[in-house]
């Protein structure tokens, strides 16, 4: 039973801290599912005032790397999931060793010689009549002789946890009540030949020792928790709740793949997407709050462990870039672009241009206004805004291309263009320099010009499509965009008329 006031009443009603973990093994990035076992830990901790320990369980070796602990931290803070306490089980090898060797004392586990060839041997004869792998208890009844002689001889063992009898029960807080018949199991090794614990007792360790209340993990742990609860049992710790969460499967409700989301979060982060759209879309995947687009710290008082969804999570990256969209809508500007600026400095095409001129800086932040609302992910803002700092005719999408070759076209060009020096020469006179024009033609001036130039144009049936279109196209090689004006007020008046001029040039030598 759980309270608002992290404390835990056991099944003795005697009062404990609240205490989840979230234990990532180091052997690979954070991807987007242990991503969202740590945040529904952190939520729950958080919610009902308990504490939240981070444990790397690195016992293994060879698969183990510092890199991944790293990355994985990394992306951790990234995301804003804290923690109160930290381990590493490689620093704790001799905790495990002692408790081992006290189930052996207790003969709750035993020393098993046998070679790495014979157990392949049996495997194989196994799989040949078709029976499920299992230890065939070759070393349980070995005698005190045998023993003494084998380590005599300093044979290499492994220490084997004796299974107990008879069904293993427990309640789930996501899926119910789960039973397990325990003769599926072998007896299953507890410390390997080489001093170090396996995970499944490794973790039944530490979670007594860090005096943890709830274990809450992927369903692909559900046999491991009964073979944890038969050690819990065996060395007669109490046993903390457990909750599995459903696996995440991809559109096509088959296994996430590289190409449907099994990705990294640093590898989401690349892509651009913003830390708190990650974890709002991370805490939709189990479960349904009120509002579905949320900042994480508003929301840790409407969660309750009980509501963890256990129907399949299903990855679906358009609703990711949905909610991804709200978030960029709901940042600053200022915020904003110090992200987008990121993007914009490691897109090879910006390496020539000085992004921190004034001219630029202003040029980029007019540009944010423009993009902000149709943005899925900051990388696609670069690719927005390349078309206001460099043009080229021969980058004009094709239905420009065709646009400005129309007959009408050329004339809406020309008039626009003379429509705009004039008003320029009559609003700011000609002795401004670039950069002051830049700064002083506001977007209502744009709207001016071309207002001016529809009404002159209206009067010859030019109007419409036929207006927008060929300016649009002429001002950034594109036929749909954003509105004029707002084209224009990036592109300051200097670079328009370079621009329209450019056209007029080009179509008069291609005498069109
Ligand atoms: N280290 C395990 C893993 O990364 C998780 C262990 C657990 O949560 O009990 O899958």
């Amino acid at each position: 039973m759980n309270n608002k006031n992290g404390t835990y009443l056991d099944t003795n009603s005697s009062v404990k801290d609240i205490r989840f973990r979230f234990a990532p093994s180091p052997t690979g990035g954070l991807h987007i599912g242990t991503a969202r076992t740590a945040l529904f830990n952190w939520l729950a901790a958080k919610s009902m005032g308990g504490k939240l320990i981070l444990r790397i369980e690195d016992t293994d070796i060879q698969r183990s790397k510092k890199i991944f602990e790293e990355s994985i931290i990394q992306d951790l803070n990234w995301l804003g999931i804290t923690w109160d306490e930290f381990y590493r089980q490689s620093e704790r090898i001799d905790i495990y060793k002692k408790y081992a060797e006290e189930l052996v004392k207790k003969e709750k586990a035993y020393f098993c010689f046998c070679s790495n060839e014979r157990l392949e041997e049996l495997k194989e004869k196994q799989y040949l009549e078709g029976k499920p792998s299992k230890y065939d208890n070759k070393c349980r009844n070995l005698s005190k002789e045998e023993i003494e002689n084998n380590l005599k001889a300093n044979k290499p063992y492994a220490i084997r946890f004796k299974i107990l009898e008879g069904e293993i029960i427990f309640n789930d807080i996501v899926r119910g009540i789960i039973k397990f018949n325990s003769d599926v199991f072998g007896d299953f090794v507890i410390l390997k030949s080489d001093g170090t614990p396996s995970y499944n007792f490794a973790v039944v360790v530490d979670d007594w020792e860090m005096k943890i209340t709830h274990v809450l993990r992927g369903e692909d742990h559900i046999t491991n928790t009964a073979r944890q609860i038969m050690i819990f049992k065996s060395l007669g710790f109490s046993i903390p709740e457990f909750a599995h969460l459903s696996m995440i499967l991809g559109k096509d409700g088959k296994k996430l793949s590289k190409r449907h989301g099994a990705k990294t979060i640093s590898e989401f982060r690349e892509e651009g997407y913003l830390s708190e759209a990650m974890v709002n879309y991370l805490a939709l995947l189990s479960w349904s709050p009120k509002e579905e687009i949320f900042l994480l710290k508003n929301v840790i008082n409407d969660f309750n462990i009980k509501d963890i969804s256990k129907n399949p999570a299903i990855f679906d990256i358009e609703k990711l870039n949905w909610v991804n969209s709200h978030h960029i809508r709901n940042r600053s500007n200022k915020e904003l672009l110090e992200e987008l600026y990121i993007f914009i400095k490691s897109n090879s095409f910006f390496k020539n241009f000085d992004l921190n001129s004034d001219i630029n800086k202003e040029k980029i932040n007019r540009c944010l206004n423009v993009y902000k609302e149709k943005l899925k992910t900051l990388k696609e803002f670069p690719d927005y805004i390349k078309v206001y700092f460099d043009y080229n005719l021969k980058d004009f999408d094709d239905e420009a291309l065709e646009i400005i070759k129309d007959k009408n076209s050329r004339e809406v060009i020309i008039k626009i263009r003379d429509i705009m020096l004039s008003l320029t020469n009559e609003i700011f006179g000609n002795k401004k320099s670039k950069e002051d024009l830049y700064l002083e033609a506001k977007e209502d001036f744009f709207k001016q010009i071309l207002s001016h130039t529809s009404n002159q144009l209206y009067e010859k049936n030019i109007k419409g499509k036929n207006f927008y279109m060929p300016i649009r196209s002429a001002l950034i090689g594109k036929a749909h965009g954003p509105e004029i004006p707002k084209v224009m007020y990036v592109l300051g008046i200097d670079e328009c008329l370079n621009r329209l001029d450019k056209v007029i040039n080009y179509l008069m030598v291609k005498n069109i």
